[in-house]
């Protein structure tokens, strides 16, 4: 497994240098095709109805950086579904770059609510209402130890404080788009299914990390198990339900030593921050040995050069087992039989794609109060002479009066 560890870092260190994918297998011809067993092209392969796509949209840290936004994972079914797990800042546009209708992007599991795990709500909310979302936003989160600490709170005031854009949008726009129904489940129920629709079961159980209320998910799909750990120190609802799991996802942070040296923490805070409230290197790989999924994938720090060789040799301490340390635009392909790791390779300026649905028709005239006052108006300068021919020529291309 050490193997696969120094194909990806070698084909990360490629992709860095911005130089030609890596390709593996033998080259045959000079004018013939190079296998390409490390590198997925997203909106170029069908999903097998007995597979998942794993694919990891954000695994770093609060302050999200290009090369690495806060946590999101995306998880595909065989049975077209799609499943967002958490949306952390800065991870909407590696979602964007997978070229996925955002009609398939309506649902959404938060694991708590720092803004690393779903600071990116508003890209994926008015992003996908105005490129062809055609319905609400479906919104699964634990409660908290008080109503204020919910995720329905959450959610409810986060409408509110995008009132603004919300009022404007909808004068020009459907509504419903831009609505968003929340499922909050107890945050402290184990094992508790909190959906369950066409073959998906997805349970929730309780994760350790800064206060009540964050959780942990399990996905099972076609006799497969994805675990999906949020953040939390390491707990026993994890290590008795991620058991038998074909992927176990946990977070594994940066070594204490790495905090005070490149994270300018103090001795004292990187201890607490680095083995307290998050998990260690040791810690991680000592929970993934006594779960023993079929594959342990870590994330939630900065993966560089210098910092993910610490991690990886503090994970070996204590585990020994197939392993990825994850970073943004990974994808794992998941079957009965494989597990297949590549990197994406997307461009930087996709666009969304539209889906098979025609967004719904935006509110008949005068149904939906004008939130541009007559004073505002009354400044308009007059630019028919520049754009009158223009718009006169797209009326008549699209037979319009
Ligand atoms: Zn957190
Ligand atoms: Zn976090």
């Amino acid at each position: 497994m050490k193997k696969s560890i120094v194909a990806m870092t070698s084909l990360l260190f490629v992709l860095m240098q911005g130089n030609l994918m890596a390709a593996g297998g033998a080259v045959k011809s000079p004018t013939g095709v190079a296998p390409d067993r490390y590198v997925y092209y997203p909106g170029t392969e069908a999903l097998a109805k007995d597979e998942i796509r794993l694919f990891a949209c954000g695994t770093g840290l609060p302050a999200a950086r290009r090369s690495q936004a806060a946590t999101c994972w995306l998880v595909e079914t065989g049975n077209g579904d799609k499943f967002l797990f958490d949306i952390g800042t800065g991870s909407m546009v590696n979602v964007a770059a997978l070229m996925i209708p955002y009609d398939f992007l309506n649902k959404v599991f938060l694991t708590h609510l720092h803004t690393d795990h779903w600071g990116d709500l508003s890209t994926l909310w008015a992003g996908g209402w105005t490129a062809g979302r055609t319905g609400p936003l479906k919104i699964w989160g634990p409660s908290g130890a008080t109503e204020d600490m919910g995720t329905k709170y959450a959610v409810e005031h986060f409408l509110k404080s995008f009132n603004w854009d919300a009022k404007t949008r909808n004068f020009v726009l459907s509504a419903e788009p831009g609505k968003i129904s929340v499922e909050e489940f107890d945050y402290k129920a184990v094992n508790k299914v909190v959906y369950k629709e066409n073959g998906v079961t997805i349970r929730s159980i309780p994760a350790i990390h800064a206060g009540d209320g964050p959780v942990s998910f399990i996905l099972e799909y076609a006799g497969l198990k994805i675990v999906i750990g949020g953040d939390t120190f390491p707990n026993k609802w994890y290590i008795e339900h991620a058991k038998n799991a074909d992927i176990a996802i946990h977070e594994t942070f940066l070594t204490p030593e790495d905090l005070v040296k490149l994270y300018g923490q103090s001795p004292q805070q990187a201890l607490g921050v680095g083995t307290q409230i998050h998990t260690s290197p040791q810690a991680f790989g000592k929970v993934m040995s006594t779960v023993k999924p079929r594959h342990a994938i870590g994330y939630h720090f900065f993966n560089d050069e210098n910092t993910r060789y610490d991690i990886y040799d503090g994970v070996r301490q204590t585990y020994d087992g197939p392993l990825s340390l994850a970073t943004d635009n990974m994808v794992w392909n998941i079957t009965k039989d494989n597990i297949n790791i590549r990197m994406t390779i997307s461009p930087d300026a996709a666009w969304s794609v539209a889906g098979p649905t025609k967004p719904p028709k935006p509110p008949a005239k005068g149904t939906v109060p004008d939130p541009i006052t007559d004073y505002i108006k009354a400044g308009r300068w007059n630019v028919e002479d520049a754009q009158g021919p223009m718009i006169k020529e797209f009326k008549k291309e699209h037979n319009m009066k």
